[in-house]
């Protein structure tokens, strides 16, 4: 560290303090801060840690909110961004071209999910942030119908319960968390909710398959219900990660593409967070072989380096926009949409997932991840432990049976993070959820790290 960083930055504590001054900070109760909730200051991230003024090293075991892919400051990535920056750093994208725009659009294509009796994703609409991706996903989907004009009546979305698609008004419409949504519910547009696949709410004794299909059935009433009147049925494929890291069967998905080509509503896949590798796959649907008519992309996109959104459409869907009128085209816009070091970020993340065989490397460590979980499912607390490729999510319940969940104002999962943090290990509990979304980079002894902290914090915490 040179010593003008050492000037700077010698004194956790002083950043602390110059932080609360003067921000606010996102989805916090700023009161907690700092003596409830411990507040974090980095330096500069490496790999899988974060890195303290004082050298300290705390594991990233959330990837910085389920962006991150490869680790942080990941040279080759940096590296694209700076190049990029001195090449041309922003343009307007209506009325514009720039090579970075136009190559990550055609391999999002090339590598977006795919059924072979349907045709093809075909249009890349960027944005920046996962919240806008979504609005625009349901913006597009209302407007064609609007565009057609036959079906006057189709204005509603379908979500499913214990989903998450963002905070923005829409977004936030089509969600279904209490705790994000409840305060804002008189803002809110109106969304029929089906119930979810989890597989946590399995009957005693039933499996996750059978769940799924009652799900299934359940959504293929609501639609009956509801005929002629949904424009697109939002999820999140296999994983509902806010909602708790709930998974589902891929069962429920061909079912939900049946459903939602018979009823005539488009399918969008919110693969925000569970996209580029992060279940096992290079997508989610490819699991259960299936291709929405929508998918929407966002945080490991760009490796996690710089927010950016991509909305991948087909050419039935674009074409619906096309006319001599203005106000039949899909006029939304950001300003800035497209942004080429973004776009420049996401061509070399792609890149990484070519040169060191990711998604290869992944299998391995989820396979490690689930051997380093089995012991830990076993402790009193425990109710169940679950995986889809690199996430793992651990239930925590006042005697391990997941009937009796604790009392949430005991706020166990907030204590699980302080003692996690004070061994090094930055986990972030969804509520009682403790879970595992490392960066892929994540190597063995940062697992077993990960591991005996994850068993000691569930121990203090529940004590
Ligand atoms: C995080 C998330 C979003 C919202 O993305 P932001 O970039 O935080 O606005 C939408 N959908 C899913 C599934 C997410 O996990």
């Amino acid at each position: 560290m040179s010593t003008h960083d050492d000037a700077i930055l010698d004194d956790a504590g002083r950043w602390r303090s110059r932080d609360l001054a003067v921000l606010w900070h996102p989805c916090t109760q700023m009161r907690e801060h700092p003596d409830v909730l411990p507040l974090l200051p980095v330096a500069r991230g490496e790999g899988a840690w974060l890195v303290g003024h004082d050298g300290s090293r705390t594991l990233d075991a959330v990837s910085s909110w389920w962006t991150n892919l490869h680790g942080h400051a990941e040279p080759r990535i940096a590296e694209a961004i700076a190049r990029q920056a001195r090449t041309l750093e922003q343009v307007i994208l209506a009325g514009c071209s720039h090579p970075p725009a136009v190559e990550l659009a055609e391999r999002l294509l090339r590598i977006a999910p795919r059924e072979a009796a349907r045709a093809p994703l075909a249009k890349v609409f960027y944005a920046d942030n996962g919240s806008a991706g979504v609005e625009v996903a349901l913006k597009m989907a209302f407007h064609w119908f609007r565009n057609r004009g036959d079906e006057p009546r189709r204005t509603k979305f379908m979500a499913l319960q214990n989903g998450y698609h963002g905070e923005t008004i829409g977004a936030l419409s089509v969600g279904d968390i209490p705790l994000y949504r409840r305060i804002y519910a008189p803002l809110l547009m109106q969304a029929v909710f089906a119930p979810s696949p989890d597989a946590y709410l399995a009957r005693d004794g039933q499996g996750a398959a059978a769940c799924a299909e009652d799900a299934a059935d359940a959504l293929a009433h609501l639609l009956d219900e509801h005929a002629g009147e949904i424009c697109a049925l939002v999820l999140e494929p296999l994983v509902q990660c806010a909602g708790g890291m709930r998974m589902h069967h891929p069962a429920y998905l061909r079912r939900v593409r049946e459903l939602c080509d018979v009823h005539g509503v488009f399918l969008i896949a919110d693969e925000i967070a569970v996209g580029f590798g992060r279940t096992g796959t290079m997508f989610a649907c490819e699991q259960a072989g299936i291709q929405p008519d929508l998918l929407c992309l966002s945080k490991g996109l760009t490796g996690g380096f710089l927010p950016l959104a991509a909305v991948l459409a087909t050419q039935a869907i674009y074409d619906g926009f096309l006319d001599d009128s203005r106000e039949r085209a899909f006029l939304h816009s950001h300003s800035y949409t497209g942004n080429p070091l973004a776009c420049a970020a996401a061509l070399a993340s792609l890149d990484i997932f070519g040169s060191d065989d990711v998604l290869a490397r992944n299998r391995a460590t989820a396979s490690a991840m689930q051997a380093l979980a089995a012991p830990i499912g076993r402790l009193a607390h425990v109710a169940d432990v679950r995986q889809t490729g690199m996430i793992v999510a651990f239930e925590l319940a006042r005697d391990g049976d997941r009937r009796r969940p604790f009392d949430p104002s005991a706020r166990i999962g907030l204590r699980a993070y302080r003692a996690a943090l004070a061994r090094g290990v930055l986990l972030r509990p969804l509520g009682d959820v403790l879970y595992w979304m490392p960066p892929y980079c994540i190597d063995e002894p940062q697992l077993a790290l990960l591991a005996g902290v994850t068993a000691d914090a569930i121990v203090e915490a529940t004590a």
